[in-house]
């Protein structure tokens, strides 16, 4: 099952070569292992908490990188500024399905010698110009957890342009173990188990349809939300092929009148729940509030988005006339 699920995997992501994990972080956590990296590494503050404890598992420290106002990703114009000696790789995640700023990070990476790793657990089959997103750079990550688009119970996937890649994340997802004679490295228990490859090739059958469900309501809800003034909804790119993993508003409280943590409380008394994606930012957690670089004054873009996030629900069970019943108490509560 493990080996039908890989093979339709790579297939589905476009990618050259897959190694699944028994869920994202420790896939993550071996990304950063076989690439050997050390010091720092630049990434974001704007993302689920695993993103930046993988780095803090492997030992090596983040530097925290403001965000771009217009994808929440992190800001490719902030991050040269923060590259020391010590610099060993950028750690990207393609927040909410937005697509990083891929060809100006990979020309970072390159000028500057730096491994670039995309966290994109939340990027299932996400395409630019019908290119597979786990095609760019040194690894990407997948997350399949329940809370993702594909999932297999829980679990997660690297992603590789090179097989050596494959191979060391094969060994060290395995104990290191090479045969049974030889152990070859410090590896871990990383593996997908039968039980989860078998839930992911069930859930595969009601993949298109689930994403087909999910175009519709992300359409209803641009159409019923579009003129609510100061509630702002991402445009996707024509080129891109989106993931329909989330749907993710920002409410500026200066133009709608309410901030988002009153819609957010609002919204729960009509029993609707919706989720602050992502507040806070990792760099406010204890662990990692006394780097420099966390300090609110270097992270501007990530606290006033952090502040004005807001994911609606968003799951193909959902039906039209809750979609206008959200959309509506959206609208009374501007109103109130
Ligand atoms: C879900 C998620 C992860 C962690 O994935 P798990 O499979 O739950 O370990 C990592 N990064 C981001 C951005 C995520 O949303």
């Amino acid at each position: 099952m493990h080996e039908q699920l890989e093979e339709k995997l790579k297939k589905i992501l476009k990618v050259k070569h897959i190694s699944l994990f028994n869920n994202g972080t420790i896939a993550l956590a071996v990304a950063l292992k076989i690439l050997n990296l050390t010091g720092e590494v630049i990434t974001t503050p704007f993302t689920f908490p695993a993103t930046v404890h993988a780095l803090s598992w492997n030992k090596l420290d983040p530097v925290f990188c403001d965000i771009d106002d217009q994808n929440m990703n992190i800001d490719v114009n902030c991050i040269e500024d923060l590259i020391s000696s010590k610099t060993s790789a950028i750690l990207a995640v393609h927040v909410f399905g937005q697509p990083c700023s891929i060809s100006e990070l990979i020309n970072i990476a390159n000028k500057y010698k730096l491994k670039l790793i995309f966290d994109a657990a939340h990027a299932f089959q996400l395409e630019i110009n019908g290119k597979g997103i786990g095609t760019y750079g040194d690894v990407s990550m997948f997350s399949f957890h329940p809370t993702k688009l594909f999932h297999t119970a829980e679990g997660g996937a690297l992603t590789f342009n090179i097989v050596e890649l494959k191979k060391r994340a094969d060994l060290y997802k395995n104990f290191g173990i090479l045969n049974e004679e030889e152990v070859v490295l410090p590896g871990i228990n990383g593996k997908m188990n039968e039980l989860q490859a078998a839930m992911g090739l069930a859930v595969l059958e009601i993949l298109d349809e689930e994403r087909k469900r999910r175009s519709e309501i992300d359409k209803l809800y641009r159409i019923e939300l579009f003129d609510l003034d100061g509630l702002y909804i991402y445009e996707i790119d024509e080129s891109v092929q989106p993931s329909y993993q989330y749907f993710v508003v920002r409410i500026d409280e200066k133009v709608f009148g309410k901030s988002r943590n009153y819609v957010y409380d609002s919204l729960k008394k009509y029993n609707v729940f919706s989720r602050k994606y992502f507040y806070p930012l990792c760099s406010e957690f204890n662990h990692y509030k006394n780097i420099q670089s966390a300090h609110k004054s270097n992270l501007p873009v990530a606290h006033l988005v952090a502040d004005e996030v807001l994911s609606l629900p968003f799951y193909g069970a959902l039906n039209n006339s809750d979609i206008k019943r959200i959309c509506n108490i959206l609208r009374k509560i501007k109103e109130e």
